[in-house]
């Protein structure tokens, strides 16, 4: 098969682009109070190379755990830039069968921002039909905005579409959450430690917040926005030793909506 670029980092943001972003986080949210009783960790795989689902899916299910993978129909059958395989469409139905969470990225991971509006749409429409084409009988409900691309239109755009939109801003949601734009951690090997990983899971627990990561290859040489086994092994294992519960996102959502009974 020939290999293919995969999604190729836009170029960098304008001033326009940055101010877009900043201010997305203060409109058009859809914010909801938090009800959960304990802590909740998810752990997000996005653009979904084979790796992930993989050696991430046999680590999570080694501790009884799911995870949410953010998939771009575009993407499918097809090599990253490195020559690493992305998932294929048995990948994605053999997560969907053992209860993890394949969710909406986009079908060509398109730099949005630097799309008109009605592209986007477009975009959308094709990974919905690219779902659907899958057979799966419900439509993803969760996006995660691709390159973390969102400005106040984008925003609007993706409240409305879909039940959540996660963002690539390190925090941890706790309070009122908003679901138009929910915040999540790297979960890097270039750039984050053990000893942090631990101290965001402390903190979400704390807080009685929800903490997501998001992490791309899995692997020993999982390049600059993937982790090592090792690392992801040292994050669930720690999450599932904590207070918190470890959930996809689709899950996460029932548990923060509704207080459990
Ligand atoms: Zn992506």
């Amino acid at each position: 098969m020939a290999v293919d670029s995969g999604p190729t980092p836009p170029r960098p943001a304008s001033v326009r682009e940055a101010l877009e972003r900043r201010a997305a986080r203060f409109v058009h949210r859809k914010r909801i109070p938090m009800r959960n009783t304990a802590g909740v960790v998810s752990f997000t795989f996005d653009d979904v190379p084979r790796s992930a689902c993989r050696a991430g899916r046999d680590l999570l299910e080694a501790h009884d755990c799911a995870g949410t993978y953010y998939a771009c129909g575009g993407l499918t059958d097809r090599h990253g830039a490195t020559g690493e395989p992305f998932h294929s469409r048995e990948d994605l139905g053999g997560l969907a069968q053992n209860g993890h969470e394949v969710a909406c990225h986009g079908f060509a991971h398109l730099p949005y921002q630097q799309r008109h509006l009605a592209a986007v749409g477009a975009d959308l429409d094709r990974e919905a039909a690219f779902f659907a084409e899958l057979g799966r009988d419900v439509q993803p409900a969760n996006f995660a905005y691709p390159y973390g691309q969102v400005s106040p239109a984008l925003k609007r755009l993706a409240g409305e579409r879909f039940v959540s939109a996660r963002g690539i801003r390190p925090g941890v949601n706790a309070g009122r959450v908003d679901l138009a734009l929910l915040d999540a951690v790297p979960l890097f090997s270039s750039t984050l430690t053990e000893a942090a990983v631990a101290e965001w899971i402390e903190r979400a627990e704390r807080r009685r917040g929800w903490l997501l990561f998001f992490t791309h290859s899995v692997s020993d040489d999982p390049g600059p926005s993937g982790a090592t086994p090792a690392l992801l092994e040292f994050a669930v294992a720690h999450a599932a030793r904590s207070g918190c519960s470890v959930l996809t996102v689709s899950h996460a959502l029932g548990r923060i909506a509704f207080r459990p009974s």
